[in-house]
């Protein structure tokens, strides 16, 4: 035999051949667009760290959504910027707040043709900018009464037609809460995807300014998790399963792919990787640099999170992606 008798090449050689041998998969079904939808603006507003993003007005909301359902893109995410803030963030559960008020008219538009994903927190809604109600004494969130909020938040933006409730604050027990005041109030169908694995990552500042939810003080490293820690990591998700999510969360996507990889070992349920503002920034500006292709660049980062096992990408490419998928 001559050698070498294994030629990997032989696979590569034609495009069909090419084709034939692809592992895995990209549709625009896998992508999941994070929206932005602001209160009191007369226009949609452009984000300068997300090019192409914009704070959305509800009619220009509808708008793009209507695009992304026709381009088969999996299903949208609302981020709601309210007019008006407090200590506790009341606008969250407000039946006619920014994020209800924008699923209504998103169902009544669209009816069952698009998964409606409402991301729960109350960073938005704080004036503080933390995730939860602030405790006595410096940088600390009171965990367990914020999770009353937290259930209060979800009935509400059940009620206004969400087929996902996707919480985001990292609280201890949150997921048991949020199903517990879903069932109370008659929602047992509505899904919670939870931001299980979500790390104190310094690549979300650009989301920070689309959804002005920046702390004014301190940090959320107490609650998100260490940058560091995989078996932390796994043991959120362990505990957010046993309390009822149906699908968990992975964010970010590139600098964690190998606890997406990790999650999809262990669990059977659909894993979510969210490739954050920062991931999209950085290719972006790349680009503009004229350093990197932003097409090809952008495909093979999202093909790469599927590979590590991730079933929805939540992307700010998502219309871009489909766009070329199409
Ligand atoms: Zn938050």
């Amino acid at each position: 035999m001559s050698f070498p008798a294994f030629r990997s090449r032989r696979l590569r050689r034609t495009e069909a051949l090419r084709r034939l041998s692809q592992e895995v998969e990209l549709s625009p079904r896998h992508l999941i667009a994070p929206l932005f939808v602001k209160e009191g603006i007369p226009e949609p507003v452009p984000i300068p760290s997300l090019p192409g993003q914009v704070q959305h007005t509800r009619s220009s909301l509808v708008e793009e959504v209507g695009e992304l359902v026709e381009l088969g893109v999996g299903g949208v995410i609302l981020f709601g910027i309210p007019a008006r803030k407090d200590a506790v963030g009341s606008g969250a559960w407000d039946d006619e707040g920014v994020v209800q008020r924008a699923l209504r008219a998103l169902r009544s538009e669209f009816g069952d043709r698009a998964v409606l994903m409402a991301d729960l927190c109350l960073c938005e809604y704080t004036d503080h900018g933390h995730c939860g109600v602030l405790a006595e004494g410096p940088d600390t969130v009171d965990n367990d009464r914020t999770l009353e909020l937290y259930g209060r938040i979800a009935a509400s933006q059940a009620r206004a037609g969400a087929d996902v409730i996707a919480p985001s604050g990292v609280m201890d027990g949150q997921v048991a809460a949020i199903r517990r005041a879903l069932d109370g109030a008659g929602f047992s169908q509505v899904v919670i995807l939870s931001y299980a694995a979500k790390f104190a990552s310094t690549f979300y500042g650009p989301f920070r300014d689309a959804a002005e939810s920046a702390p004014r003080f301190g940090h959320r490293r107490a609650y998100q998790l260490a940058p560091a820690n995989l078996r932390a990591a796994l043991r959120r998700v362990e505990e957010e399963l046993a309390e009822g999510a149906d699908a968990v969360m992975v964010k970010p996507a590139l600098p964690y792919l190998d606890v997406v990889r990790a999650v999809r070992e262990r669990w059977q349920v659909p894993v979510a990787a969210y490739c954050v503002s920062g991931e999209y920034a950085m290719l972006h500006a790349a680009a503009q640099r004229g350093w990197l292709d932003l097409e090809s660049a952008m495909m093979e980062v999202l093909l790469a999170i599927r590979r590590a096992g991730a079933d929805w990408i939540l992307t700010y490419f998502a219309k871009d992606a489909a766009w070329l998928l199409r």
